[in-house]
């Protein structure tokens, strides 16, 4: 249950000796493909189970776990299964000149970096386990995962599910176990050529630094603190609705949780009470109850840290429209939350907090200062915009510095839509085709063409 070097040792040797010598390497991209493809029904079929593993895990909604997090596990395998067949480099024309008469002509060959190890986080066990897993199957690459150490039950089922699908011995290794006593010793193993880490920013810095001494290519997804700007000429409707599933969704529990708030001044009180009701109206119950609207914390660790942000935002002076304070008593419950009284500067409204809070300022003018405050974060993982001035959102959307922004909508995944982040929220991309990039390698091969024919 809890690995530690020797197993790590012994997932890394089984996934390399898979990819020197295994029959995966060997495999035609297309059967690779129907692979990738029946994982993806496979996780359909078994919905029922993994919902049920990832409630009792994680502490979410069982009707969420459903409803998003399978479906879109099962959507990135059925995308990444068209994929594996579609890896393709290109042909050069050279215009170097050195002999008279000599060409050449030079292609690229992608050929997959080889075993790459992944760390994923506890938030959405099977997805990220999915967002990872899917691209490197794709690409032809072998892994060692490491599960999070909270959640890692859908991620075994998963494992299941792939020698179901005919995914062959070593090319898919699971670990579970500790940050320190197994993931840092995967993400330093000399024989490790590729880590793609999903966690927070201050781990995904100790990722880098362990990866550094033989310099693994390495890919980060990681924390965000992301604006969600809202302005007067807004849907109400579908902004205050939009707003509060950005926060609420997943308890907050996400990296791209739009968790701060910028209204435009004349709608500012009617859209913070607007959220502050949706947050009040919200069944609170443990995740296999079909009635919880949202769920407990994953663990007391979260739940003291976000109780603490609670405690800092009220000693700088923010009061609470709704929630405020975590419920005490049986399970690690905090209630969703919106602050005002906010300024820029507090610690609630820089830092990430990962739960159900939400801070909000309002702001007079869509012009520079907005902008600014906007971006005035180490993130830049996500952004949302509610108006209905397409001009404005356009203008907006192109200068926030975040790696994916949404107009009129929050938290909408699609695995065919690159996601990752700016500045501090991490290197490199999950899902869309510019994935793979993280787990190929380019191949340039120079032929010499000779003399005239
Ligand atoms: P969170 O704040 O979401 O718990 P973490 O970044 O702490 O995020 O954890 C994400 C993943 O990184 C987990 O699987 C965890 O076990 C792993 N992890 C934590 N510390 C380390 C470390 N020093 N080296 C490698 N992996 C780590």
């Amino acid at each position: 249950a809890a690995c530690e070097k020797p197993d790590v040792d012994a997932a890394v040797a089984a996934a390399r000796r898979a990819f020197d010598s295994g029959p995966w390497t060997k495999m035609r991209p297309n059967e690779r493909s129907r692979i990738i493809w029946k994982i993806g029904d496979l996780i359909l079929k078994y919905t029922e189970e993994l919902a049920q593993l990832e409630s009792i895990d994680n502490g979410k909604p069982i009707a969420v776990a459903r409803g998003a997090d399978v479906v879109l596990a099962a959507d990135i395998f059925h995308y990444m299964a068209g994929w594996a067949t579609k890896i393709e480099g290109s042909v050069l024309d050279l215009s170097v000149h050195y002999t008279p008469g000599i060409e050449y002509q030079a292609f690229t060959r992608k050929e997959p970096i080889g075993v790459v190890a992944q760390i994923i986080p506890w938030n959405f066990p099977l997805l990220m386990a999915a967002w990872k897993l899917a691209p490197v199957l794709a690409s032809g690459c072998v892994v060692v995962m490491k599960l999070a150490e909270e959640t890692p039950m859908s991620g075994l089922f998963l494992a299941q599910i792939m020698q179901e699908a005919g995914v062959p011995d070593g090319v898919v290794n699971m670990l579970t176990g500790f940050g320190e006593t197994c993931g840092a010793p995967l993400a330093a193993h000399p024989n490790v050529d590729k880590v793609a880490f999903t966690g927070s920013t201050e781990v995904g810095k100790l990722i880098v630094k362990a990866a550094s001494n033989d310099l693994k290519k390495v890919t980060l997804e990681l924390g965000g603190k992301s604006p969600n700007i809202i302005l007067e000429d807004a849907d109400l409707d579908v902004a205050i609705a939009g707003a509060a599933m950005g926060i609420f969704f997943n308890h907050g529990q996400a990296c791209c949780a739009g968790s701060r708030l910028f209204v435009q001044e004349k709608i500012f009180d009617k859209v913070v009470a607007g959220i502050a009701d949706i947050g009040k109206k919200i069944k609170l119950g443990p995740g296999l109850d079909p009635s919880t609207e949202m769920g407990p914390m994953v663990s007391q660790t979260q739940y003291d840290r976000v109780s603490g942000f609670l405690t800092s935002g009220r000693e700088q002076g923010a009061t609470a429209l709704c929630g405020g304070k975590p419920v005490t008593g049986n399970g690690y419950f905090i209630e969703p939350t919106v602050l005002v009284n906010t300024n820029d500067q507090m610690k609630v409204v820089q830092e990430e907090i990962f739960g159900p809070v939400l801070t909000a300022m309002p702001f007079k003018n869509v012009d520079e200062e907005l902008i600014r405050r906007a971006n005035d974060s180490l993130y830049g993982l996500a952004a949302g915009i509610f108006t209905t001035n397409i001009n404005k959102a356009h203008k907006i959307a192109n200068r926030l510095k975040a790696g994916t922004v949404w107009v009129n909508c929050y938290n909408i995944f699609d695995a065919s839509m690159p996601f990752g982040g700016y500045k501090q929220s991490g290197w490199g991309r999950e899902m869309g085709h510019e994935v793979l990039k993280n787990y190929l390698e380019t191949k340039s091969v120079c032929v010499s063409l000779g003399a005239a024919i």
